[in-house]
């Protein structure tokens, strides 16, 4: 594989606050350059997670930062959980609010909660004039209600799966939509077809480390150097070069979380 690609690639979504990159967070991002991706966003899903993805971003020139909650765990977040994640928000080099919104495939909060929470840290992105980073697993027509109601323009649905309708209202409300390794997988041709079908400026890469390793690697730990990977398989899809989907895709990144001061 030649390496000529510049440091040209985000990692829109990705988790290195986990405790599977404790013993190499360093190396993981210094791979991440050598493969061209430059940036990495690293995603708070929960309180702990979020003043640890803050600490990452004060603590690495490459490294943006989310604060949020994901609704797996919304049934423990109390008021002062919020209330710190609003402080936390406000961070230097936070630039969404997010993993947030409703998960009804694992339900591991009930749906109640999970909708309370969605709406208020919705309602923070608003206030704060942050964009949200949207997880929704089985609760797309409650997913799209909630962020109507919350009048969201700017949102990134993570993880997009094979949902052509569901495709379709978020393209028609402007929001962007990310892909992660799964798109490699074999039994992917019905997500593959999304892929080729999405406008190129509404999409961004993710890894969604460490989860969603590619084909070749599942089994093993997700890190975002994958995202060059990744790169290339969109490439192949859509029939274009990797320069191209690279260069789409960073703007495209650069514009949604409002990136500032990066050299990409
Ligand atoms: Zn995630």
């Amino acid at each position: 594989m030649s390496n000529a690609l510049p440091a040209a690639l985000i990692d829109t979504h990705c988790h290195l606050d986990f405790p599977e990159f404790d013993a190499d967070r360093a190396a993981v991002l210094a791979r991440a350059g050598e493969k061209g991706v430059g940036y990495v966003i690293n995603i708070g899903s929960s309180l702990a997670g979020s003043r640890n993805s803050v600490r990452l971003a004060e603590e690495y020139d490459n490294v943006f930062a989310t604060v949020g909650c994901h609704p797996h765990d919304a049934k423990d977040c109390s008021d002062a959980d919020t209330a710190e994640l609003r402080v936390l928000a406000q961070a230097g080099k936070v630039v969404a609010i997010g993993e947030i919104g409703l998960d009804y495939y694992r339900n591991l909060s009930p749906h109640d909660s999970q909708r309370t929470l969605f709406a208020s840290l919705l309602a923070l992105a608003g206030e704060l004039g942050l964009p949200a980073v949207i997880h929704s697993r089985d609760a797309h027509e409650e997913t799209l209600g909630i962020l109507k109601e919350q009048k969201i323009e700017r949102a990134i649905v993570h993880c997009f799966g094979s949902d052509e309708k569901f495709l379709r209202e978020c393209l028609d409300r402007g929001y962007y939509v990310s892909f992660t390794c799964n798109i490699t997988y074999k039994k992917a041709d019905q997500l593959r077809q999304v892929v080729r079908n999405v406008p190129l400026e509404r999409m961004c890469l993710e890894t969604d480390a460490p989860y969603l390793s590619p084909e070749g690697f599942r089994g093993k730990r997700n890190e975002p150097s994958f995202v060059r990977l990744l790169a290339e398989e969109v490439a192949r899809i859509r029939g274009t070069s990797v320069e191209e989907i690279a260069r789409a895709t960073t703007e495209n990144a650069k514009t949604f979380f409002n990136l500032r001061g990066i050299s990409v």
